[in-house]
Formats: C-alpha cells, structure tokens, sequence
C-alpha cells in the first residue's frame, strides 16, 4: 500500500434528485500527483460526481475527503486547496484574454505582485501568445477553453477538477489542451477530469473509474484494465463490462 496519503477519497457516495439516483454507493481513491479520469457515458453521473467533491453540491449518503478534509464539514478549507472548471463555463467576452486573468486573479490575492505572478502563470499555461490582447469575443471554442484551463491552473491548486475539459472540441484543440494538462500535471497538482470520450481519458490518465448509471463498474490504470477484460482499448472494456440493451438509458 502506498505511504502518500491519497489525495480525494470517495466512500459510498450516493446522490438523489428526487426520485432519480444519479450516484450510488461510488467509491475510489485518487493518489497525491496523479491524472484521474472519470469516464462514462451521458447522465451516468460524472458531473454530480465532481460537483460533490468541488464542494458545491451536498451528497445524500456517504462521504468525500479532499487531503483529509472533508468536503461538506470543512468545504471553505477545500476551496482554498481546489479549482473547479465546469463543463459549460465561459469567460467575460468583452475582456481581452489577459484581463480576464488579471480579473479572476482579484479573487485570489491582494497583493498585486503574486496578482501579478498568477497572470504571468496563466499567461504561460494559455499559450496564446500575442492573442491575449485580443477580445474573448474573438476567440475560437478551444482558445476560450484553453485560457479558462489557465484561470483553472494559474492559482496552482493541489487539486484541479476539470469537467469535460475537451468537450466540443476539434482533434487539434483537443490535443493543444490534453498536452497542457500532461505538462501541468508534472507539476505535482493532481487532476481529476471527467470525459465521455473513452479513448482519449485512456491516453491522458494515469487510472480511470468507469461509471455507469450512477454505479462504479471498473477502476485501474488502463492497461490494467485492458488486461483484465482482455480488451483491445477502454471503450472496448467499458463494452464488455457493460453490454448495451435496449433497457437501458
Ligand atoms: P453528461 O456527460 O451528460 O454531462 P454526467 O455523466 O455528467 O452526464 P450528471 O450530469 O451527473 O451525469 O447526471 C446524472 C443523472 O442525474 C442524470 O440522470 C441527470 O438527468 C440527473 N440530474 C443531474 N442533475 C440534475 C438536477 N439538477 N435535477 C434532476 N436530475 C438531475
């Protein structure tokens, strides 16, 4: 067993909205510096999931601790140690790229030399150079998502949640932003992301939890999960722990 102790930590975590049960009884653990990927399909509650642990949704049964604090008994504490980039977020259109960060850097210090520490932070991880002058109105979806990546990461967070950080995204843009999560992630932060893309949370994470309405049904790295179900790739495994019937979602 590993000494480190683990950076999140679900048990038997269960959700309700009212009569539908978006978790139930989810547990695993995430390991200090790794990229965990929480892979499923549409609705089998990846989002509820990540919102629980980001402290902003209450669990209706069981318990998440993030580096030992738990989420709901001491959630302003977590929030100092967290970033949390929804699936659906968007930036002020009408800044330009660097006073958007320069904005959301107001949140988190007074001084305005680490303000300023944090830009230059974002500034690197955006990569978008000299269009960082240029309106967020005129950004293309994955510049936009590459710069709310950077607002995510500039604050260094021990732990960064990040909601479907490709979704709606192109090959090329997909692949820009995964490299920076890989580069980022050699910084020591831990990354949970979640995906329905199978494949490519496969490329991206160091082990994965499969989820499937509501339920956990597999968790590894995805090698070991390929041998397991001697499976060729993780939508090749998902299939084989999962078969799709007409009953089903
Ligand atoms: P997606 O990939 O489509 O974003 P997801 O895996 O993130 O899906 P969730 O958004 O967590 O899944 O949803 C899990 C289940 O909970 C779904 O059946 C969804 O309809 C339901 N659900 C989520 N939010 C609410 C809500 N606010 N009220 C009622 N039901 C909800």
């Amino acid at each position: 067993m590993s000494t480190v102790p683990e950076a999140v930590v679900v048990e038997r975590l269960s959700r309700n909205y009212g009569a539908v049960q978006a978790l139930a009884e989810v547990s695993f653990g995430i390991r200090q510096g790794e990229i965990f990927g929480l892979i499923g399909p549409n609705g089998s509650g990846k989002t509820t999931c990540l919102r629980i642990i980001a402290t902003l949704l209450r669990p209706t049964a069981g318990s998440v601790t993030v580096f030992g604090l738990n989420v709901v008994r001491r959630a302003t504490e977590v929030r100092r140690l967290i970033s949390y980039l929804p699936e659906d977020a968007g930036a002020y259109r009408q800044l330009s790229g660097i006073e958007y960060l320069r904005f959301m850097a107001t949140f988190y210090s007074r001084d305005s030399d680490e303000r300023d520490r944090l830009v230059e932070t974002g500034r690197q991880i955006s990569d978008l150079g000299s269009r960082l002058s240029d309106k967020v109105a005129t950004y293309s979806k994955g510049m936009t998502r590459r710069l709310l990546l950077a607002r995510a990461l500039m604050t260094a967070p021990r732990l960064a949640i990040l909601d479907e950080p490709t979704s709606g995204l192109d090959v090329t843009s997909s692949l820009e932003l995964r490299e920076i999560i890989k580069r980022y992630a050699r910084t020591g932060t831990t990354i949970l992301l979640s995906s329905h893309n199978m494949l490519e949370v496969e490329f991206l994470s160091d082990r994965v939890a499969l989820l499937r309405q509501g339920r956990l049904i597999e968790t590894g790295t995805p090698s070991e999960l390929r041998q397991r179900h001697n499976a060729s790739n993780l939508e090749d495994v998902f299939l084989k722990v999962s078969p799709p019937t007409h009953t089903r979602r």
